[in-house]
């Protein structure tokens, strides 16, 4: 599951990246409006947090900008402002939740589960290939009935090829799955963690393809 945050408070907009990094998330942060538009056109994101008081374009534009692109991603308004008038216009503006500062993280984190489990209830939830199941709402992976504990970076990979079971995905495309921008993506990662899921699941999980890419057999 990757998000993008948008938050111009950098001690706010760090904490809640490694905050939902640690909940195992992908995290895209970004400090201004401005290049939300693009982000959106390249990556494909679950759930954009976005603050409304922003330098630039004001947080309230960009959301009714992303809902006239009819783009239907689920989007958790957070803002300083707690008049019952402004939340009526971030709802009208098309946010699906609405989070007043200062809240606590946990409680974040329980509307972004909801709107991550709203969003799969639109497509089927459970992920089943392989003797694997992957719930990626609820973060859960289970080998032949039993629970296996991954890390993000394994639950990324094994999510984007349960995602394609049957069919082979690029190197490139599993890279993209599990670095955010601005972190180095060494030439070997994705073989590492190709290896790691194999000791788990055992070898025949995940076929390679020379040059083609990894598949789990559909
Ligand atoms: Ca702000």
């Amino acid at each position: 599951m990757r998000i993008l945050l948008v938050e111009d408070d950098s001690q706010l907009g760090e904490s809640l990246e490694a905050a939902l990094r640690l909940e195992q998330y992908a995290v895209d942060w970004l400090r201004s409006g401005e290049p939300v538009r693009a982000a959106l056109a390249s990556t494909p994101y679950d759930l954009l947090i976005l603050d409304l008081g922003l330098p630039g374009v004001p947080g309230i534009q960009v959301l009714r900008q992303l809902r006239a692109d009819k783009h239907r991603l689920p989007v958790l308004v957070l803002t300083a402002r707690s008049t019952v008038a402004d939340k009526v216009d971030g709802l009208d503006s098309g946010a699906d939740d609405y989070l007043t500062k200062p809240f606590d993280i946990s409680e974040l984190f329980a509307r972004v589960r909801t709107l991550l489990r709203r969003k799969g209830e639109q497509r089927s939830t459970q992920l089943l290939a392989a003797g694997i199941s992957l719930d990626p709402v609820e973060r859960v992976v289970s080998f032949n009935t039993e629970q296996v504990v991954l890390t993000a970076r394994e639950f990324a990979i094994l999510e984007i090829l349960m995602r394609n079971a049957g069919r082979y995905v690029s190197r490139a495309r599993l890279e993209e799955g599990i670095y955010s921008w601005g972190e180095e993506v060494e030439s070997n990662t994705v073989e590492v963690y190709i290896s790691r899921l194999r000791k788990r699941f055992g070898s025949s999980c995940i076929e390679t393809m020379r040059g083609v890419g990894y598949r789990v057999p559909g």
